[in-house]
């Protein structure tokens, strides 16, 4: 018998080995072993096994297993080697991207004792006073409890416990704590569900497409409210009792504790959370216990979708619009979304991806009919849509004569008037620190950072200019314009730290928190803050696009917009998009539960159709409009895109580079169109001069992408396999979510 071994250098190539007779009957497809490679011995994965080789050489033996069961599955590695065709990359940094980076890493979690009265027992001592009391209240509760949960009871509840257990009045039971809950769900949520007719439908239309174990997409499109959860979790129940398993994907889980929270408390140690907080060998030891078939429910961010689950019978992907779902470096460049379609297709499951707020793809694709489309048009338990106002700022401007204000008097009021009523607010700006500019009021020049042609902006606390692309920071603040010497430096623009400062200035008495990048990382326990504002002992959460979405306060009254247009004009094709999605989602936040809730937009560009559209709620108008316009300039969802990115130290250098890659377009085939060579539009970051060539495909002529696939490899290898000398560096991004 001979296994091909993968091992884990740089090009992951693979090698045909002979098994030993004595390791034949335990060999299997995803088990590590250790194998000869020139004179030493190596780590790999078994990736399949034969009968022959028709490998010619001097075929050498294993030498012996690493894992009793295997850490990958044949359909995992399936998708690993579509991952690498896909967005060009090696197998090995595809594998690299997929599997933790120390499997051998051990770890034992802490383990904590449950509880459970029984009856039966010999008579206890009538002194034996915690004992009698324990076993009353235990009595009671009559299910499994952890024992360190009854301090109440009695002073050290685990001894009281195992004496009920020895005199046979208690069942004890000895379980791990899970490396995954702490920060990152609410405690169990536990709800009463009676399903709408909506609802019914659409578990119906899941369930009976889960029975088939055929491929099959969906596109959920719910209003904001309209109980998408509850169908992710009823379909998840589904699945679980055919023996299936399920992996639900959330764009960033630090941001959504609550949804967590509710895979817990339906499905208790059945789920794992994944996630990038989770200790390497935690990480490890999950990975292993979902190989053997522990965990039923996988919930995770991005790289969840490479969860080693067996016979996977659903994966949904909440928020599906979002570029979180996109991996940016290192390579591979893959988008946990195409990821999810193409392991349901491996697997044979169902695909549920879902929003309130489908991307132009999927939303696309459900107009030709690729996925299946379930509707939930309205808000669960009757909750109204917001009432959202607009206030055109210009006009503000004029009428108070205070120019580049933070709040209108409108929005002021109505904080106000929140907390006169206890009811809480919610407040978006999309921009962290202070002053996104300092600006010279004589020439216009802006300090920018010196190793990225970004604006520096400047950071209050600690009073220090930082770059938001490398984190470059300058203490001193220059005291005048490095070009024209004149002091009449001032900064300009609005973070949420000002913002803040306003905040806390117009509204002393209201307890507000503040969520963004600086805010986390300064230690900020963000699942913790959301806690306090959903028990209201926060009144004001402000915050960037972290708390635009999935968050559910019934008691959450009024959205501010502070600043409708941020992102408004930058080049990109998806720009109007992604704004028109931060508002409507921002504005889902508002009046979730009985009292009706409203929102505030204030923005400069009111006549705009993606600021109107939005602040009307009116998703098809925008999606129409934006559909056109994709389709006049050939961009997705109408073609495919292939960004070739070159970077380097030396200008010149990636000028060169990047004209010689475009002389290889040669015999360019119809429906592909080819723009650039051009800088990008941030030219320099982190000291390397951006340049890229976007290649567009036709869908007409392309309907799978697969001739632009073939078209691009084929210039890359012609380009001596996109290895580029002299420090410079060759990026593919395949269906990048951007071209900034
Ligand atoms: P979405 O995910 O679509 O934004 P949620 O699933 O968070 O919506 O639902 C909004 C609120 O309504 C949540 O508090 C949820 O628990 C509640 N809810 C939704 N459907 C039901 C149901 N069938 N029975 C009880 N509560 C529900
Ligand atoms: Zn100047
Ligand atoms: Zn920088």
């Amino acid at each position: 018998m001979f296994a091909d071994i993968s091992f884990p250098i740089s090009s992951y190539q693979v090698f045909s080995y002979k098994i030993p007779d004595q390791l034949k009957s335990k060999a299997s497809i995803g088990l590590r072993v250790m194998a000869p490679v020139r004179n030493r011995k190596v780590q790999g994965i078994i990736v399949s096994l034969k009968d022959t080789t028709d490998f010619k050489g001097n075929i050498r033996e294993i030498d012996s297993l690493v894992d009793e069961s295997p850490v990958l599955n044949d359909q995992l590695w399936s998708l690993i080697t579509w991952l690498a065709d896909y967005y060009n990359t090696p197998l090995g940094v595809a594998a690299k991207a997929a599997l933790p980076a120390n499997l051998s890493a051990t770890y034992e979690p802490r383990s904590q004792f449950y509880v459970k009265a029984k009856t039966g027992g010999i008579p206890l001592a009538a002194n034996a006073k915690s004992q009698i009391a324990l076993l009353a209240h235990l009595s009671k509760i009559n299910e499994f409890v952890p024992a360190s949960t009854l301090g109440e009871h009695a002073s050290s509840p685990i001894d009281v416990c195992r004496k009920l257990a020895e005199k046979g009045w208690a069942e004890l039971l000895e379980k791990p704590v899970l490396p995954d809950l702490a920060g990152f769900s609410f405690n169990p949520i536990h709800k009463k569900v009676r399903f709408t007719e909506y609802q019914e439908k659409a578990l119906s239309q899941l369930k009976t497409s889960m029975d088939g174990s055929e491929f099959s997409p969906f596109l959920l499109h719910g209003v904001t409210g309209s109980g998408k959860t509850e169908i992710y979790i009823e379909a998840a129940r589904h699945g679980i009792n055919q023996n299936k398993s399920v992996i639900m994907l959330l764009p960033e889980i630090a941001l959504t504790p609550q949804i967590a929270g509710r895979f817990k408390a339906a499905f208790g140690d059945d789920v794992a959370l994944w996630h990038s907080k989770l200790s390497q060998s935690a990480r490890a030891w999950t990975w292993k216990k979902i190989c053997s078939g522990d965990y039923k429910v996988v919930v995770g961010a991005r790289s969840a979708i490479f969860a080693p689950l067996k016979n996977l019978g659903l994966v949904v992907v909440d928020e599906e619009q979002e570029s979180a779902y996109k991996q940016d470096s290192p390579d591979p460049r893959y988008h946990a979304r195409d990821v999810a379609l193409m392991r349901g297709k491996i697997h044979g499951a169902t695909v549920v991806l879902a929003s309130a707020t489908p991307s132009m793809e999927s939303y696309y694709n459900h107009i030709n009919g690729k996925f299946e489309y379930i509707h939930l048009p309205e808000r669960f338990g009757g909750a109204k849509y917001p009432q959202v106002h607009v206030v055109d700022m210009i006009k503000e401007s004029e009428e108070t004569e205070v120019y580049g204000g933070i709040f209108s008097r409108s929005l002021l009021d109505k904080i106000q008037d929140r907390l006169d009523k206890k009811e809480q607010i919610i407040l978006l700006h999309n921009r962290r620190g202070y002053a996104p500019v300092l600006r010279c009021d004589d020439c216009g020049e802006v300090s920018m950072c010196p190793h990225c042609q970004v604006a520096l902006t400047f950071h209050k606390n600690g009073k220090f200019l930082q770059c938001h692309f490398c984190n470059h920071t300058q203490r001193n603040l220059p005291n005048k314009c490095r070009e024209c010497h004149s002091i009449n430096i001032k900064l300009s623009g609005i973070g949420t730290q000002k913002v803040e400062d306003e905040l806390i200035s117009k509204f002393p008495d209201a307890s507000i928190a503040r969520v963004d990048g600086d805010a986390i990382r300064s230690g900020l326990n963000i699942s913790e803050v959301l806690q306090q504002f959903s028990e209201g002992e926060i009144k004001i959460l402000l915050g960037t696009q972290m708390i635009a979405k999935g968050l559910d306060f019934a008691n959450a009254t009024l959205v501010g917009i502070i600043n409708g247009d941020t992102g408004l004009y930058l080049p990109d094709f998806r720009a109007g998009e992604k704004v028109f999605q931060l508002i409507y989602q921002a504005a889902g936040r508002s009046g979730r539960g009985r009292i009706p809730g409203e929102v505030v937009v204030q923005s400069y560009n009111q006549e705009n159709a993606v600021i109107q559209c939005a602040t009307q709620l009116d998703l098809k108008k925008y999606y129409n409009i934006c559909l056109d316009e994709r389709q006049a300039l050939n961009y997705p969802p109408f073609s495919w895109i292939v960004r070739l990115e070159v970077h380097g130290k030396n200008k010149s250098a990636v000028e060169n580079a990047i004209q010689r890659l475009k002389n290889r377009f040669k015999n360019i085939p119809k429906g592909i169109e080819i723009l650039g060579p051009a800088y990008c539009y941030r030219e320099r970051l982190r000291d390397q001069y951006r340049m890229q060539i976007v290649m567009k495909s036709k869908k007409e002529y392309d309907p799978n992408g697969g001739k632009l696939h073939a078209y691009y490899k084929s210039i890359i290898k012609s380009n001596n396999g996109a290895k580029l000398k002299g420090g410079l560096r060759l990026i593919v991004d395949v269906n990048p979510v951007s071209l900034l």
